[in-house]
């Protein structure tokens, strides 16, 4: 589902942000991405959203190589790819039902399907209540579920989560976790960047650590960091 094969990536100013990084996730998988800041767990998620190409290597969604694929932000990535970020980054001056129905406009979503599909994902992370509240009536733990409902009502058959819970408290935090486990239990593979040892140590998936841009680690059923 998502390969990358020897990626190296260096920034115009010079900084290298990975070196030679090879991963491979397989449909379905749950997958956590840990590391210490600036190791490169943002890059790897600009990699596969095609926000940055690599300076060197292939990166795969399937069976498309994206570094050869031409323009940025393509409806093609926004369709096979849905992502959450730890701000959620909803649209102020629109509601709940209209931040969904707007990641459906965008990539040429027929209005029918609209309508079909924006009360169908709110449903599922379980607010369909606020549908017309826009986002500064809504809580953090609101905010980050119409975020992930916005990204998977394209339904992608990935889901990138960059510190999804890290604005949240604990309580919130493990609703949060319950909804991305659920989508994938649905088949979506779940790629989440974080920095929350319990809830990684807790959930027993796939860990892969990542330091200064290289892959030191790659768990199944995997924790946070090994005690020295
Ligand atoms: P993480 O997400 O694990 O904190 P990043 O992928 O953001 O790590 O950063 C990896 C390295 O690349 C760091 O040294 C960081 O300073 C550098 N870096 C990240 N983004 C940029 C950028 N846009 N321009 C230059 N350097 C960057
Ligand atoms: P900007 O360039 O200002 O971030 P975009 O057009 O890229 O605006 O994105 C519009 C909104 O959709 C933003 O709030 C962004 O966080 C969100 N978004 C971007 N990519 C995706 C995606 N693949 N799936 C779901 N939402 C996305």
């Amino acid at each position: 589902m998502i390969q990358f094969i020897n990626v190296s990536k260096e920034y115009k100013n010079g900084a290298k942000a990975l070196s030679n990084v090879n991963l491979s996730i397989k449909k379905g998988e749950f997958v956590f991405l840990v590391g210490p800041s600036g190791a490169g767990k943002s890059t790897i998620i600009k990699l596969i959203l095609k926000e940055e190409d690599p300076t060197e290597g292939k990166i795969y969604l399937g069976d498309t190589d994206i570094t050869k694929v031409k323009n940025r932000k393509i409806p093609y990535i926004r369709r096979k790819v849905g992502v959450v970020f730890q701000d959620f980054r909803l649209l102020p001056n629109k509601t709940v039902y209209e931040n969904i129905a707007f990641a459906m406009e965008i990539v040429g979503a027929h209005p029918k399907e609209i309508r079909r599909n924006v009360p169908m994902v709110l449903s599922m992370v379980d607010l369909s209540r606020k549908a017309y509240c826009y986002p500064d009536e809504l809580s953090g733990g609101e905010h980050q579920r119409v975020a992930i409902a916005r990204a998977i009502v394209n339904s992608p058959p990935i889901l990138i989560a960059d510190e999804p819970t890290g604005n949240l408290d604990p309580e919130t935090a493990w609703g949060i976790m319950e909804v991305l486990r659920d989508i994938n239990r649905r088949g979506t593979t779940v790629l989440m960047a974080t920095h929350a040892k319990d809830i990684v140590d807790v959930m027993k998936k796939r860990v892969i650590a990542i330091e200064s841009g290289k892959i030191v680690r790659d768990e199944e059923k995997g924790v946070y960091e090994h005690e020295i």
